[in-house]
């Protein structure tokens, strides 16, 4: 497997830790675009949003949990966003599900 993601989460290649559990891994994004920063991803290998079936509708909804398990760990009382970038005009570089948490500034409308 040459997932970069996959290597993350089984701690082959390192990262700050911010949330995990049997379903889930959230550590920091390595080129923060706001002062909190962090992605959530599945232990299961998904390629992206787009490659989901029915079974991963319960992790689908356990992986926002878990983002908002981290925005209220870090805090972010007045607000943030969640993204999910998919495929090649969705702007996703890494093949591995990932959600983005973004916080502690103002968010502009609508994204880039
Ligand atoms: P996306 O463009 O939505 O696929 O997001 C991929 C994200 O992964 C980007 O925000 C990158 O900064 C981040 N990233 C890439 N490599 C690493 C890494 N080794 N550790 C943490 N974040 C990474
Ligand atoms: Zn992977």
């Amino acid at each position: 497997m040459s997932c970069l993601f996959c290597k993350i989460i089984e701690g082959n290649i390192p990262s700050t830790s911010v949330f995990q559990d049997d379903l889930g891994y959230a550590f920091a994004d390595l080129n923060p675009q706001a002062p909190v920063h962090v992605l959530i991803v599945p232990r299961k290998h998904i390629p992206s949003l787009n490659e989901t079936g029915k079974d991963d509708r319960a992790l689908l909804g356990h992986l926002l949990w878990a983002a908002a398990e981290v925005a209220r760990k870090k805090e972010l009382t007045n607000g943030y966003r969640i993204v999910v970038n998919t495929g090649e005009e969705g702007g996703q570089t890494m093949d591995h599900l990932h959600l983005h948490l973004l916080g502690g500034r103002d968010m502009t409308w609508p994204p880039g």
